[in-house]
Formats: structure tokens, C-alpha cells, sequence
């Protein structure tokens, strides 16, 4: 069983993906792929009036300020458009893909975060009407009822919170929370950059191989923005039991057999 997470942030390319997902499909693979939406969300939330803003915790991550209306955005944009276009371009090749969000199902289910401790111009404040959490649980039996009988589960943010409301998850976050709950062997993190840089603007400083012991300090060192949270999520996959998280290109040729076959940044236990 295989995970792949396609970004949706700049520089990120779908199709390459889904032609290599249906080649694999139709040779006999199961996977389930989860897709972001962030880049399309900033588009439609500032064409609705209504711009988007990202707030950065005191543990240093940047995330979406999610008030309601936000909430309601990013749920059009990831669960209306981002996902029905994968699915429409899922069935053009001929795999028979069924789209669903967190809520659909409670398939991401987790608690609502009820205050964030943000830093903004270098003050902390405290936000209470964030729509924001994290994936406590994941529906497996859902997915394991729909690759059952044939069909490929497309699955986004947002989640579920356990007091039913819309909540924003981090999406590499949600794919690596999906793969351990289904004993995934391998995470795949398609990205808009290489992989984990030394230097986040020298595509030749890329880090091949990461271990386990070593992510903590490349969140420290290398990484920034939401290249963290990939950091992050690639350890909580690695501690839920899958074996190799690979963060690599989504905008390259067959991204996910070049990813497969080790290139990227390779995060295991201990890489080979
Ligand atoms: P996506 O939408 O593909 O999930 P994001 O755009 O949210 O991804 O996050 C990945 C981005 O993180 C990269 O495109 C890059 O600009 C940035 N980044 C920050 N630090 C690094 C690093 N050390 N190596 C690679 N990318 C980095």
C-alpha cells in the first residue's frame, strides 16, 4: 500500500502524478492520494473579499488563519475544485476515483485547536475563533471499504473536529496520519521543491538521505516554512509504523516511480 501527498502550493504539478498513479493502478498498485489546495485557496479567498492570512505559532510553524469563513473557503477550494479535478482526471485515465474530504465519513477526525499562542510583528497573542486542529483519527475502514471494492480514494483536508465542526489540518500532516493507520509501506510528500534543501533556494543542496535521529535537528537547521511540517509529518509516518517517507518533485517525469526509486530526500529509519 502506498500514500501519495501532492502539494498544492507553488510550483506543484498534478498531472505528471495522476499519469503515473493510473500506470500503476492499472498495473495492479493500491494507493490512496491526498492533495493540498493552498496556492488556489489564496486565489479564490482574495477574489471573495476576503485575503488570506498565516499566522506562525510560537513553536515557530506557519499556518492558515482559519476564522469561519475561511474555513468555509478552503472546504469549496480543496473539497469543490482541487479534489473533483483530480477525480475527473483520475477517471480520464480510465481509474474509477472517489473524492472525499475529512468530513466525508469522519474520515480525518480530531480535536479543534481552542486557543493558538501565535507570534505577530514580534508579539505573542492568543487567537480563539481559529478553525484549525489535528488528524486524531482516520476512518480506515473507509478507505479499506472503497479500495475494496475497486476505487481509488482521493482524499483533502479539511478534517472533522470531534465537535463536528470544519477544521484545517495540515495535509502532509493527514497523509502521513492515512498511511499509518493503513500500514502503509511508503509515504510519498510530492512537493514543489526537490526535496529537503540545505538551502531552501539551491536545488543542488539537496539531502538525499535523512534518518530518523536527524529530523529533528534538519527542522532546526535546513528546513523552513512549511517544509517543517513535511519534517514533521514524515516522523509522525516513520513513528506510526511506515517504513520510507520520500520528499520529492511533483513537477517531474513519472514523480512518483522517480520517488519510488529514491529520489528526493529518502526519511527512513535507517536509509539505505
Ligand atoms: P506543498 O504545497 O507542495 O505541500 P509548500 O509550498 O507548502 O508545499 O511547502 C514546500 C516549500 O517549502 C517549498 O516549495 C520551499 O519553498 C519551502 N522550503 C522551505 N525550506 C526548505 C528546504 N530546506 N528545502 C526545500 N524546500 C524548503
Amino acid at each position: 500500500m502506498l500514500v501519495v501527498k501532492v502539494g498544492g502550493g507553488e510550483g506543484n504539478a498534478l498531472e505528471p502524478v495522476l499519469d503515473d498513479l493510473a500506470d500503476l493502478w492499472h498495473a495492479g498498485e493500491r494507493w490512496v492520494l491526498v492533495h493540498g489546495g493552498s496556492a488556489r485557496t489564496n486565489e479564490v479567498a482574495t477574489a471573495l473579499g476576503h485575503p488570506p492570512q498565516f499566522v506562525t505559532s510560537v513553536s515557530g510553524y506557519t499556518s492558515r488563519r482559519t476564522d469561519r469563513q475561511t474555513a468555509i473557503i478552503f472546504t469549496m477550494v480543496y473539497a469543490g475544485e482541487v479534489n473533483k479535478l483530480a477525480v475527473e482526471g483520475l477517471q480520464a485515465r480510465g481509474v474509477n476515483a472517489v473524492g472525499l474530504s475529512g468530513l466525508d465519513g469522519r474520515l480525518l477526525e480530531g480535536p479543534r485547536k481552542k486557543v493558538i499562542r501565535v507570534v505577530q510583528n514580534g508579539r505573542r497573542m492568543v487567537l480563539r475563533d481559529d478553525y484549525t486542529g489535528t488528524v486524531a483519527r482516520v476512518n480506515a475502514d473507509l478507505l479499506r471499504l472503497l479500495l475494496g471494492a475497486g476505487y481509488a480514494p482521493v482524499v483533502c483536508p479539511p478534517a472533522i473536529s470531534t465537535e463536528h465542526e470544519i477544521i484545517n489540518v495540515d495535509g502532509d500532516r493527514a497523509a502521513a496520519a492515512i498511511a499509518a493507520a493503513l500500514g502503509a509501506e511508503t509515504l510519498l510528500l510530492l512537493t514543489g521543491a526537490p526535496g529537503l534543501l540545505r538551502q531552501p533556494d539551491d536545488p543542488a543542496s539537496l539531502i538525499p538521505r535523512l534518518a530518523r535521529a536527524e529530523v529533528e535537528a534538519a527542522i532546526e537547521q535546513y528546513a523552513q516554512g512549511r517544509m517543517r511540517l513535511k519534517l514533521l509529518a514524515a516522523r509522525e509516518a516513520l513513528d506510526g509504523g511506515v517504513r520510507r517517507v520520500v520528499i520529492g518533485p511533483s513537477a517531474a517525469k513519472q514523480p512518483v516511480r522517480s520517488a519510488l526509486a529514491g529520489e528526493g530526500t529518502v526519511i527512513a529509519t535507517r536509509p539505505q
